[in-house]
């Protein structure tokens, strides 16, 4: 479940380009492929300003939700245990390293 926040939203989708981009843009998004125009492209023309050091740990649990959810409708991830919620990294089948540890 996500809330409706536009700093978390605008956070996900500048993340999601950073992450998984080829050439710094994110082809898998649709708007990004309908407009021929990079994610950051249209978030800067909303003047979203990211902070320097954006990375998973500076999302909000909702905006980790939100990235979740993109990753899958844009096919990057089946589903959003493919990742770890903690570390943002692609988990095994054992978990994920940061998990272990913790305890
Ligand atoms: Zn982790």
């Amino acid at each position: 479940m996500t809330r409706f926040d536009r700093l978390d939203i605008c956070e996900a989708h500048y993340l999601l380009e950073l992450e998984w981009n080829s050439s710094g843009w994110l082809q898998e998004r649709p708007s990004n492929t309908r407009r021929m125009e990079a994610t950051h492209v249209q978030l800067e023309r909303i003047h979203f300003k990211p902070a320097l050091n954006l990375g998973w740990e500076e999302l909000s649990d909702n905006a980790r939700n939100i990235y979740l959810d993109a990753a899958i409708s844009f096919g990057l991830i089946k589903s959003s245990t493919d990742l770890c919620f903690e570390c943002g990294e692609w988990k095994d089948s054992q978990g994920c390293a940061c998990e272990g540890d913790e305890e």
